[in-house]
């Protein structure tokens, strides 16, 4: 395991944090949202960077999340939000 160095936000010149923050998503008209991911976040405007392995995760979940959204909303459903989680 690696130690890494907290990333500089090149906009405040500040250390980011690790912390939770909310990863968002939309493509086509259909937005994803993965709330409580760890990232560097700047504390003063909320940017995050996101680990390359977080990011992967991140990119085969949502690629999933979005195919069901889409047949709801080719079905005209009028459910327009889906909360999942593990549990
Ligand atoms: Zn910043």
């Amino acid at each position: 395991m690696t130690i890494e160095t907290a990333p500089i936000c090149k906009e405040h010149r500040i250390a980011k944090s690790w912390c939770k923050t909310t990863f968002e998503y939309s493509e086509d008209g259909i937005a994803v949202r993965v709330p409580n991911v760890y990232a560097w976040v700047c504390t003063l405007d909320g940017e995050a960077s996101f680990t390359p392995e977080t990011v992967d995760e991140l990119i085969t979940t949502v690629r999933e999340l979005i195919e069901p959204a889409k047949r709801a909303r080719q079905r005209r459903s009028g459910l327009t939000e889906y909360i999942v989680s593990v549990i």
